[in-house]
């Protein structure tokens, strides 16, 4: 079973990693974006590790709501309402229970893929973080690790998608030929489940 302190350190592994790793988002995110990826998910996961340390949540539906609202409130991009509504309507999902087993959070969290997808209009194949959280949440069943090879190959197969969602698809055919920095945060994210798990 998987409880709040899980959920919290989802948050705190994902935080680290995004903040190890801002350079090369961000680096990701100047040939088909403004190069600001990194430190939008840099700030917005500060925030979030902040907030939750200072609340202190006690379900895991309710750090997921926290983390989520704290990041549409941080971050200004596109990336911010986008992962502030996967993390809040994954919370939700979860309810209000004390703990939630795999089978429940990977329910959970298709919806709030779901959701995701419903705010942004993308579609796999559309070079978004969309990539990397369908294979993830698809392979979620058969455990955190395969969620992580997942994600992360959704990520690298971003790289001769056409852009057709996000500021990258103002590039057209110029966005062909780039990984997708949100997609490889997403897979950042799904790695953290691996650490929080402590497998
Ligand atoms: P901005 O583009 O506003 O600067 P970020 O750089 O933080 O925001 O995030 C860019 C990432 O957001 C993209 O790499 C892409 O993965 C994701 N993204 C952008 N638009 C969408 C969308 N409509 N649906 C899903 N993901 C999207
Ligand atoms: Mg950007
Ligand atoms: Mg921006």
């Amino acid at each position: 079973m998987l409880d709040a302190d899980f959920f919290r350190r989802w948050m705190t592994a994902t935080a680290a990693s995004v903040s190890r790793e801002a350079e090369r988002l961000t680096a990701l995110d100047s040939p088909i974006g403004d190069a600001d990826h990194g430190s939008n998910l840099q700030r917005g996961f500060a925030a979030v590790t902040a907030t939750l340390e200072k609340e202190a949540p006690d379900t895991p539906g309710a750090v997921l709501t926290l983390a989520g609202r704290q990041l549409i409130s941080t971050v200004g991009g596109a990336s911010g309402p986008l992962y502030g509504t996967l993390l809040r309507r994954t919370g939700k999902a979860l309810g209000d229970a004390g703990e939630v087993s795999e089978d429940q959070f990977a329910e959970a969290l298709r919806a709030g893929v779901d959701a995701v997808m419903t705010l942004g209009g993308a579609t796999p194949g559309d070079k978004t973080m969309i990539d990397a959280l369908v294979p993830a949440v698809d392979a979620l069943g058969d455990g955190f690790t395969a969620a992580r090879a997942a994600a992360e190959e959704g990520a690298l197969a971003t790289t001769p998608l056409q852009a057709r969602k996000g500021r990258a698809s103002y590039l057209g055919e110029r966005s062909i030929g780039h990984q997708d920095p949100g997609a490889t945060s997403s897979s950042l994210l799904i790695a953290g489940l691996v650490e929080a798990a402590g497998e």
